[in-house]
């Protein structure tokens, strides 16, 4: 597979509700175990992979500001929320015999290592799985900047966005039988359409740092190895 390799880095992002399975809340250890081989497939290839995890599916800062919390309060909660998924994906990754750090945004040092951009570049060399947590360690930010500014400090060549559906389309399909996916589509038709893909802060600066985002299903089983093969269905965001 050597051959046809086209990355030797890359970012997958995840939202923190793809590890809660059927559920509504909280982790699904067996997803976060078919996550971590999905992983292991990728990085079997000899790809070094980054992670970044959200945490929606366990605290989210603009739930708790519209319950009368603090936004910024509610935003820590929520980067904390990203460090509980990021271990719980370094456990399932561990099991698996894989070398994984999470390297935190915000300092823990009893859980996670702090954010260093030249160590965990060279945990990478030594084909670490690297888990970046907390965010960006900013309120009012999403893991989805996060994972374009890590993917960028890491030069990673291209960030995977795992999701329900295989791809960008011009409406919820989900919702509407005649959604119509896009096999590519430009930075700035995401933001002009305001398009789900990622925030736009997150899009404008992939688009800033020319930074490919690929939105794939991360249902599809082996569907991460194959995106990076450039089989199966997804969007390039270009
Ligand atoms: N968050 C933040 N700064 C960041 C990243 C995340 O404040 O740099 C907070 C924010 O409150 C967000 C929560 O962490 O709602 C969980 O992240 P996100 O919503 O991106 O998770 P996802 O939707 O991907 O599960």
């Amino acid at each position: 597979t050597s051959e046809n390799r086209r990355y030797d880095r890359v970012l997958l992002k995840i939202s923190g509700e793809a590890l809660m399975g059927d559920q509504t809340f909280g982790l699904h250890p067996p997803t976060v175990e078919r996550i971590a081989r999905e992983v292991q497939s990728v990085r079997d290839m000899g790809v070094e992979v980054c992670m970044v995890i959200g945490g929606g599916n366990i605290f989210r800062g603009l739930q708790g500001s519209a319950q009368g919390m603090e936004r910024t309060t509610a935003d820590y909660m929520g980067m904390l929320a990203t460090v509980m998924n990021a271990l719980a994906m370094q456990g399932a990754l561990e099991k698996l015999g894989i070398h994984t750090r999470v390297i935190s945004a915000i300092t823990m040092n009893e859980v996670a290592e702090p954010y260093i951009r030249r160590r965990a570049v060279r945990h990478l060399e030594k084909k670490r799985v690297c888990i970046f947590a907390a965010g960006t360690g900013n309120p009012y930010f999403t893991t989805d900047t996060a994972a374009v500014l890590r993917a960028t400090e890491m030069n990673c060549q291209a960030i995977f966005k795992g999701t329900k559906v295989d791809g960008v389309y011009d409406k919820d399909p989900e919702k509407h039988d005649d959604a119509v996916r896009y096999d590519k589509i430009t930075y700035d038709d995401v933001l002009q359409k305001h398009l789900k893909v990622m925030d736009a802060s997150a899009i404008a600066l992939a688009r800033d740092n020319d930074l490919p985002i690929f939105v794939f299903s991360l249902d599809e089983p082996g569907g991460f190895r194959g995106i990076l093969a450039g089989e199966g269905t997804f969007t390039r965001v270009t």
